[in-house]
Parts: C-alpha cells; sequence; structure tokens
C-alpha cells in the first residue's frame, strides 16, 4: 500500500506568491532557505505559488531581486498554475480512499456555525461532512458551487521544526478543492513538495500552525513528510509583521533610495547575527543551531545598513 518515493536528489525550497514585489522579511526567509538547502548539499528550487492572487510583473521582479541578492537556484522556475492534473490526481485519490466531502458552506456560514473558540485558522464546524444524499441533491438544485474537503480522521498531528522542535497542532478538514475549482493552497503545497523531491521547508514562523495539517495530508497520500524549520519573521515597530506601508520595505526602495543589493544582502546577513557579507560567504559559517526564534524588528525607514561595519 505505502508508495513511498526515494528521494534521491533532496531539495530545499522557496516559495513566493506573486502578489506584489518581495519586501525584506521575504527576502531575509528566502536566504535562509537558501542557506539551509545549500549548507546541506541540498538543490534549491524556486516554485511559484500563483493559484491565486497574480499582479502582472510580479513574478519577474521577486525573481530579480533574488538574483540581485546573490540567490541562485536550480532547474526551472515551477508555477502552480501549470501544476493542476498533479493536485487532481491527488484529490482525486483521496476521493476513492473516501477521504473527502462536498462543502456548500459560505464563508459567513462557516464563521457563524463555528461553536468552538477558533483559531487563526477558522476551523471549520463539519457542517456538512455528513448530510444525506437527499441534503446534497437539495444543494445541487439550489446551484451552490461546492467545496470539496478532506474528511479527517485525527484531531491533532506531531511535527518536527529545527527551530520550535516537537509541534503538535490541530487537524481539521481542510479545504481541498475550493468553490470555484481551483485546488487549495494546503493540498498544492504538499503534492508540489514530494513531486519536486523538497524534503526540506524553510519558511517563516507565521505558518507554524498549519503545518501539522499539511504533514498529515502528506501521510494520507503516502508522501514523505519534509523537515520543517520556520524562520522568525521581520516585524516592524510596532511588532506587526512588516508591510509595504512601513518605508522602503522591498529592494526596489531601496535602490531607489541610493542602496546597493550588496549591501541590502549584507544587511539581511548582520540581522541573522553573522557579519555583513553575501550569502554564498555566509554558506561556510552558517548553522542553524545559532539561528534565534526572535523575530528581527526593523525600524528603518532610510537606508538598510549592516548592524556592524566591516
Ligand atoms: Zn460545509
Amino acid at each position: 500500500m505505502a508508495n513511498v518515493p526515494v528521494i534521491r536528489n533532496p531539495a530545499g525550497r522557496y516559495a513566493p506568491s506573486p502578489s506584489g514585489d518581495l519586501h525584506i522579511g521575504n527576502l531575509r526567509t528566502a536566504v535562509l532557505a537558501w542557506l539551509f538547502a545549500r549548507s546541506t548539499g541540498r538543490r534549491f528550487v524556486l516554485r511559484i505559488d500563483d493559484l491565486d492572487r497574480v499582479r502582472p510583473g510580479a513574478e519577474q521582479r521577486q525573481l530579480a531581486d533574488l538574483a540581485a541578492i546573490g540567490l541562485d537556484w536550480d532547474g526551472p522556475v515551477v508555477r502552480q498554475s501549470d501544476r493542476l492534473p498533479h493536485y487532481q490526481a491527488a484529490i482525486d485519490r483521496l476521493t476513492a480512499d473516501g477521504l473527502t466531502y462536498e462543502c456548500y458552506c459560505t464563508r459567513r456560514e462557516i464563521q457563524q456555525a463555528a461553536t468552538a473558540p477558533h483559531g487563526p485558522l477558522g476551523h471549520y464546524p463539519g457542517t456538512c461532512r455528513d448530510l444525506t444524499e437527499t441534503e446534497r441533491a437539495a444543494h445541487h438544485t439550489d446551484g451552490r458551487p461546492a467545496a470539496l474537503r478532506l474528511r479527517a480522521h485525527a484531531r491533532e498531528f506531531e511535527i518536527t521544526d529545527e527551530l520550535h522542535g516537537r509541534y503538535r497542532g490541530p487537524v481539521d478538514d481542510v479545504v481541498l478543492r475550493r468553490g470555484d475549482g481551483i485546488p487549495a493552497y494546503n493540498l498544492a503545497v504538499v503534492v508540489d513538495d514530494a513531486e519536486q523531491g523538497i524534503d526540506q521547508v524553510v519558511r517563516g514562523d507565521d505558518l507554524l500552525p498549519s503545518t501539522p495539517r499539511q504533514a498529515y495530508l502528506a501521510t494520507l497520500l503516502d508522501l514523505p513528510v519534509p523537515h520543517y524549520a520556520h524562520v522568525p519573521l521581520v516585524l516592524n515597530a510596532a511588532g506587526k509583521r512588516l508591510a509595504k506601508r512601513d518605508g522602503a520595505v522591498t529592494l526596489g526602495d531601496q535602490l531607489a533610495l541610493g542602496n546597493t543589493p550588496d549591501r541590502v544582502a549584507a544587511a539581511l546577513a548582520s540581522s541573522l547575527g553573522y557579519p555583513p557579507v553575501s550569502p554564498a560567504e555566509l554558506l561556510d559559517g552558517f548553522d542553524p543551531a545559532y539561528l534565534t526564534e526572535e523575530p528581527w524588528i526593523l525600524d528603518e525607514n532610510g537606508l538598510l545598513q549592516p548592524a556592524r561595519c566591516p
């Protein structure tokens, strides 16, 4: 039954959504993902998670910015929008295993029906999980588009994270295919990571709460669960996640002020507690054991500069 692919040439990855320019926090996470992969002999692949929120030109600018700060990657850039049949195959398999059901709820209905206090992920209360054939047929007659959900048989799942150690989090009946027919992010990343040989996932620690459900989904598809490292975010002076309105927060903003890509890369290095050098020069001394779990507070409206100058 188990059909776990053997990963011969494992990889790490960076997978931005092309919804706008990368900001300093995104670039810093990308540098870390690159360092984790390259320092462990892995390939490093770029994937564009473009199933929604695509802004024209954003992908090209993101790739240019990543290259400008000294990152490189292996093989062609993969776009999720080119991989829809792969996601459908995974959905078909889960359906054949009796692990899916149609959900007709609107977002508003889900919010109203949720009785238990739900966390930031907004747990689905299971309204449509056990509908009768008659009830389902009535919904079909209504013409309301159905989402497809996972019929989860676990409430929690535990993962191991390089920075956070053992982390147990909720598993629920996550959406696999949205009402508009587009595969859901949680499914797509699981399928992609496995098929691309990605066994190391480095990303912002705001995504840690959704990781147990993705790992659980991988096990249902007989796919290997990657190694995870959820790295600290860059926050603004108010302690909130960095946003475009927080000043000169993109590489483009910085260059417009007269900064250079090398100097921005050096500032990222020093924010990680390393000498102000390029990503390539960081490789030899990179050790995840010394990474902090604390966010980097960026209170910077002018030129981004290394904390310690050479
Ligand atoms: Zn529902």
